[in-house]
């Protein structure tokens, strides 16, 4: 077996995105995934502008839109009371949206997304290899190895560590532990049928709000299929159990809430749900010729819809670095590169992750600051994007547009709709 010009760990979104777009450059790329298949969860994910622009250069946006639904709009209702449909509190018009961001605003199956860039990585001749739980990282000044569970070492110039939340290379390079927000999801994929049972809006990304909890529900698979996930704060991870997060923890969460969410509840999965970790900003994801990314760098609290999105992002900064540090004769100066990679991502990311934390206290308010917050989000413009500039906006190179491509608008200066 020769050496790859780069090997990436993970088979998830983020390392398939980025063994294709670094294979899109020339480079021969080795992907070592721990389970005998690839797979990903069986639900929906929203992908913004700022990653369709990235699927069309790919050549992909048209397979992933053919897959997808393009829903009309993004609501916000006020979930909590006694009515059946909750109050509207502000919206997005996601066709505008694309109007303004060039690129369309979609919902897509995870599995649908993770399939595309795996035939895409198989056409363009990555070497997958299944079954390769990665265990230990070292590096020399012009190589990294990774050593396997069962021994085997896979070296190259670079090894991209794309293993998740729970990525053995940062345990090693940096050593910190994921942060539970106390926050649990569950998740539901019915039948649009079954769903049409209920009031939904089938032409929608919609958003409930309640107190310490939210209800998202999208169309996916050109409509045929309906996807919700309900959020909650545990009582039982704050009072420091282990055994939290349970089902009759959800139903109780979502007591005080309109008639449409709580009808939504009942289609949800009950037999598994996914306790809700983000990781801490760190400065540097470069150690050596071993590279983090995707969640082993920056796993968010999912608030924004971003995760997935900067996985993708990241694969793609980092293969316009390697182009821009390759001399004529094809060789990469990949130090510079990876230090370019690093220094952008790490800048955007650390705001989304902090930028997410907050979104989701706003969306969790109860009592009164709820009321305050529902005043200042009727009172938005629906044309007013200063919000999402920064996020939708083209994925920046270098870190001087990144810092120019960010406005912080504070809540209290949001522009009020004259009418
Ligand atoms: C409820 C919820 C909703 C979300 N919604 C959105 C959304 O709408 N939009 C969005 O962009 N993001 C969303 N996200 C975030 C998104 O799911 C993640 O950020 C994204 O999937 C991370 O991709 P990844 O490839 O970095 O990691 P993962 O998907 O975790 O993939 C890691 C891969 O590495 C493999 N692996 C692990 N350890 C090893 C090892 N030791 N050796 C070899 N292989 C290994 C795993 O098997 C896996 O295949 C959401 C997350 C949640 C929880």
């Amino acid at each position: 077996m020769t050496n790859p010009d780069a090997i990436v760990v993970g088979g998830g979104i983020g390392g398939l995105s980025a063994a294709f777009a670094l294979s899109r450059e020339g480079l021969t790329v080795r992907l070592l995934e721990r389970q005998a298949e690839f797979g990903e969860v069986g639900a929906g994910m929203q992908l913004a502008p700022n990653c369709t622009r990235i699927l069309d250069e790919y050549g992909l946006l048209d397979e992933v839109k053919s897959l997808g639904v393009l829903p009309d709009d993004m609501l916000m209702f006020d979930g909590v009371g006694t009515d059946r449909a909750g109050e509207e509190i502000t919206r997005l018009d996601l066709r505008d949206l694309e109007k303004r961001y060039g690129y369309p605003y979609l919902v897509i199956h995870r599995t649908d997304l993770h399939a595309t860039f795996l035939r895409a990585c198989q056409r363009a001749g990555v070497e997958l290899v299944n079954g390769a739980k990665a265990v230990d990282y070292t590096s020399t000044a012009d190589s990294a190895t990774v050593t396997l569970e069962d021994g085997i070492q896979h070296t190259a110039p670079v090894v991209i560590a794309a293993e998740g939340i729970h990525s053995p290379a940062r345990a090693k390079f940096v050593g910190d532990a994921p942060v539970s927000s106390s926050y649990v999801a569950y998740r539901g994929v019915i039948p649009i049928g079954d769903a049409r049972a209920n009031n939904i809006h089938e032409k929608a990304v919609v958003l409930y709000l309640g107190n310490n909890c939210h209800f998202v529900q999208y169309g996916l698979r050109g409509g045929e299929m309906f996807n919700q996930v309900a959020v909650f704060e545990s009582p039982k991870a704050l009072a420091g159990q282990e055994d939290w997060g349970t089902p009759d923890e959800l139903d109780a969460a979502f007591a005080d809430t309109v008639g449409d969410v709580r009808d939504g509840l009942k289609f949800m999965w009950r037999d598994r749900w996914w306790r809700m970790y983000d990781r801490e900003s760190i400065p540097n994801w470069i150690f050596g010729r071993v590279a983090l990314l995707g969640d082993s760098a920056h796993a968010p609290l999912q608030y924004l819809a971003q995760g997935a999105i900067m996985a993708i992002e990241d694969g793609w900064a980092l293969a316009k670095h390697v182009t821009r540090n390759r001399s004529g004769s094809g060789e990469i100066d990949w130090d510079p590169a990876l230090a370019a990679y690093s220094a952008v991502r790490t800048q955007h990311t650390a705001r989304v992750l902090a930028t997410s934390r907050e979104w989701g206290n706003l969306w969790h308010l109860a009592g009164e600051k709820r009321e305050q917050r529902n005043a200042i989000l009727k009172a938005r413009d629906v044309y007013d994007y200063s919000f999402v500039d920064w996020l939708y906006g083209p994925t920046a190179l270098f870190p001087e547009d990144e810092a120019e491509m960010f406005t912080p608008i504070p809540l209290d200066s949001v522009k009020v709709n004259a009418a």
